[in-house]
């Protein structure tokens, strides 16, 4: 292995070896004299914000990142030119307060809104739910709600599986109701927290804040924040961390090709890389962070974008739901047609079925996704022209989508997750904020956090 030091690596990146940024201005000018080496892992939203802010304080940063891009779980694809899609992030959830608002105002980044208002729902053989069966579906969602309200206060933590069961048991498996409860669950808890219901915790499952506000998506992708937030810094890019020796001064970050030395880490590295073991720790992880990866859950949240030669579907919603017979195939879609005059729908599997389905060929998965639009649509409706798909849990960097609160883990335990090792490792990430998890402000917040702890010490 080749080893060289913090100083080295520096005098390299400036040579524009390796670096990302080589070039750009930096946001702000570093100290003269540098208060420490930082090595920030992982160049996503809580990577970049820690040594943005650490940079902006007089430390000396590098970020060392294995993907040979920048942003992580933020991942704008440019494959269709007139059409960037987000893989990854794709909204401000709450735009009103929101850090990533202030961010995308910095750059005036063009921004349209979807509305949750604007959409349809189809019931299992495509048609539009009628008034009737509309109103069917809200009593059993008001239904679905009661009795999650009721496990919330209960003494002991259930799945929301285990709490839903009883109610399901009341219908008949082929039942309207059954699929309709399904539909509940999967559209508005498995798809927003990517956890399954059968591992959802029902006491902390919701324990999250949100901001007020619209949903805002960028027009040119989500990329433009990782994009302001790397500028100036020197990043690493395909440097795959394999160890972190992190009782000794300084601190060893182990790459495959190389060794990073530093007087602070931060650790930004995802919920599901951090639970593979793939990293490790020497000395371990003290027990309390080890339950907290434990016992937290990471789950999956996959898209699969098609592009049609024109819309055939009703271009003033921006939401499309079907009610499936199959449970959470194919559940929501978001239409491009309305918001950016694009003839794209975008299809959603979380939980269960989004895992599922990552083992299926590109082929499987748009035939798949084309029999529920058939059943909708007609089966005239013309062929997609393209297709852009995702495969989160089976992505070695990430190994999920976003961090959920299962039964066995509780909110703190994203604290023992943050709690630095000593004063040496200092983690941030979705997974540690106990009230943002699972989104890019909750990302860019940790980060923010962890800068501030190794800034105040
Ligand atoms: C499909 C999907 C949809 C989403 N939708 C939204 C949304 O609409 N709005 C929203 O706010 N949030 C959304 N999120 C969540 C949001 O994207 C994440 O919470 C946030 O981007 C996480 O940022 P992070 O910095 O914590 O982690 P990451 O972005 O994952 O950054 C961690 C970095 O560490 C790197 N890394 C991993 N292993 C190693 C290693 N061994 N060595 C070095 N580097 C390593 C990774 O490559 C990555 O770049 C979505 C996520 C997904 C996947």
């Amino acid at each position: 292995m080749h080893r060289r030091n913090f100083l080295t690596l520096f005098a390299l990146t400036l040579l524009g070896a390796v670096n990302h940024a080589c070039g750009k201005e930096r946001l702000s000018g570093t100290a003269a004299a540098s208060k420490g080496r930082i090595v920030v892992v992982g160049a996503g939203l809580a990577g970049l914000a820690a040594a943005q802010e650490l940079q902006t304080h007089g430390y000396d940063v590098v970020v060392v990142e294995a993907r040979e891009r920048i942003g992580g779980r933020v991942w704008t694809s440019l494959q269709w030119a007139d059409a960037p899609l987000d893989f990854g992030a794709t909204w401000i959830h709450g735009t009103q307060g929101n850090p990533i608002t202030a961010l995308a105002d910095q750059i005036n980044a063009p921004r349209i809104t979807t509305s949750y208002d604007r959409a349809i729902t189809y019931n299992t053989s495509g048609q539009p739910l009628s008034p009737a069966a509309a109103s069917r579906m809200a009593e059993l969602r008001a239904q679905v709600l009661r009795a999650i309200a009721i496990a919330q206060d209960a003494e002991v933590d259930r799945s929301i599986r285990a709490v839903i069961e009883p109610l399901l048991q009341q219908f008949e498996s082929v039942s309207e109701a059954q699929r309709f409860i399904n539909f509940i669950l999967n559209s508005e808890i498995e798809q927003e927290y990517s956890g399954s219901i059968d591992r959802l915790s029902a006491h902390w499952y919701d324990s999250d804040q949100n901001f007020e506000g619209d949903e805002a998506l960028f027009v040119q992708g989500f990329r433009v924040i990782p994009e302001l937030l790397a500028q100036g810094l020197s990043i690493e890019l395909g440097q795959v961390v394999q160890a972190i020796q992190w009782d000794q001064s300084p601190v060893r970050v182990l790459t495959q090709q190389t060794e990073f030395l530093a007087d602070h880490v931060v650790v930004t590295l995802p919920l599901g890389v951090l639970q593979a073991g793939t990293v490790q720790f020497t000395p371990d992880l003290p027990p309390a962070q080890q339950t907290a990866i434990a016992q937290l859950g990471m789950g999956v949240l996959n898209k699969c974008y098609l592009r049609f030669p024109e819309s055939f579907w009703p271009t003033e919603v921006d939401w499309l739901g079907y009610v499936a017979a199959n449970s959470g195939a194919w559940v929501d879609w978001v239409s491009f047609a309305r918001v950016a005059n694009q003839p794209i729908l975008l299809g959603f599997n979380a939980a269960n079925r989004g895992r599922d389905v990552e083992a299926w060929s590109d082929q499987h998965m748009v035939a798949d996704a084309m029999q529920t639009l058939k059943t909708i649509y007609g089966a005239n409706i013309p062929a997609p022209t393209d297709y852009q798909l995702t495969r989160w849990a089976t992505d070695p960097f990430s190994l999920g989508s976003y961090s959920y609160n299962a039964v066995g883990s509780a909110p703190q335990m994203r604290q023992q997750l943050a709690a630095p090792l000593g004063e040496t490792v200092f983690f941030a990430g979705e997974a540690t904020n106990e009230d943002y998890f699972g989104t890019t402000h909750g990302a860019y917040l940790s980060g923010l956090r962890a800068a501030r702890e190794i800034i105040e010490r």
